[in-house]
């Protein structure tokens, strides 16, 4: 199928993005790899499409201070390279090969990924257990979202209308930080049916600041708090028990599946956050 007819606008400005918003039926246009489909299928039909792929000062990763912030259009491929996020959100970099595939990866953006709130995606999951933040931009200026209030439900976000998301920050991982990531797929490249991004602090031989955060379990990434309790104290099959996760049924596997592989996957990411820092 062929998308309906939009117009299109390649934007220079910030400023021009957010204004050209302001009009009906506008949608903004990044790497185009969810986009684009929906076009295609036509489960969206917008009258404008404002290109911001040309605000080359969006695309930026760095160190500032103890916060790593990337830019909304920094591709997934370059995060998956870069040796700031290796070294400082190493989460995001254990994620990235599961994203999609090489080609899709090369065009979507990090910004793209966290504002379309796919909720079987990895990177909504990484920025929630990192208890990372969003810095939107609109018509009253810049405003950061904790990720934590950021998702609000399906494909559903914080983001005003007018809105664009300009860059997200997480804290910066130090020689205490443990992370642990892992997901099932049907084909590796698939969007997981489910999947588990976590975070903790050494604390001895013991973890504390657990934070397990599901995907594909609900309608935006889900932490399992109880769990993350549990785990603290170091007892992977109590904290398995307590996985209190209320999953649907979907197209990819019922809410029992779904329950049975939150806990082969907390197993798996328990072992990695008591390994030694990746
Ligand atoms: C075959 C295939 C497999 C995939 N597999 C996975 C997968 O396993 N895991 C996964 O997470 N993703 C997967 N994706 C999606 C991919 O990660 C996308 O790149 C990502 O979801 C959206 O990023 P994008 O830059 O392409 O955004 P676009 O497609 O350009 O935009 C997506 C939505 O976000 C909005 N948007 C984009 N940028 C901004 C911004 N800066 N501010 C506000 N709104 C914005 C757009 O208006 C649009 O509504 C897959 C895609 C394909 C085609």
């Amino acid at each position: 199928m062929k998308p309906a007819p939009f117009a299109y606008k390649k934007v220079r400005s910030l400023g021009e993005a957010v204004a050209l918003l302001g009009e009906k039926d506008a949608r903004l246009l990044a790497g185009g790899q969810s986009l684009i489909a929906t076009l295609n299928m036509r489960l969206s039909a917008p009258n404008l499409l404002i290109d911001i792929n040309g605000l080359t000062d969006l695309n930026g990763i760095s160190l500032k201070g103890s916060v790593v912030e990337i830019g909304a259009l920094a591709r997934h491929a370059q995060a998956e390279r870069s040796d700031v996020i290796a070294k400082y959100a190493p989460l995001i970099t254990r994620a990235m090969p599961h994203i999609g595939h090489p080609a899709i990866r090369n065009r979507g953006t990090l910004g793209g990924s966290i504002a379309f709130a796919d909720p079987a995606a990895e990177l909504p999951a990484c920025l929630l257990a990192l208890d990372g933040e969003i810095e939107a931009t609109g018509p009253k200026g810049k405003r950061t979202i904790k990720a934590q209030d950021f998702f609000k439900g399906l494909f559903e976000t914080a983001l005003a209308p007018q809105e664009v998301l300009t860059a997200i920050r997480v804290p910066a991982a130090n020689a205490d930080t443990r992370v642990g990531f892992a997901e099932l797929a049907r084909r590796h490249g698939d969007y997981a049916i489910v999947g588990l991004a976590a975070s903790a602090r050494a604390d001895g031989k013991g973890l504390t600041d657990v934070r397990l955060t599901y995907f594909g379990v609900g309608n935006t990434p889900v932490r399992a708090k109880k769990a993350e309790t549990t785990l603290a104290s170091g007892n992977i099959d109590a904290a398995v028990a307590a996985l209190d996760l209320d999953p649907n049924d979907d197209v990819q596997a019922t809410a029992k599946v779904k329950k049975h592989l939150a806990g082969v996957l907390l197993r798996r990411v328990a072992k990695q956050l008591l390994e030694a820092r990746p």
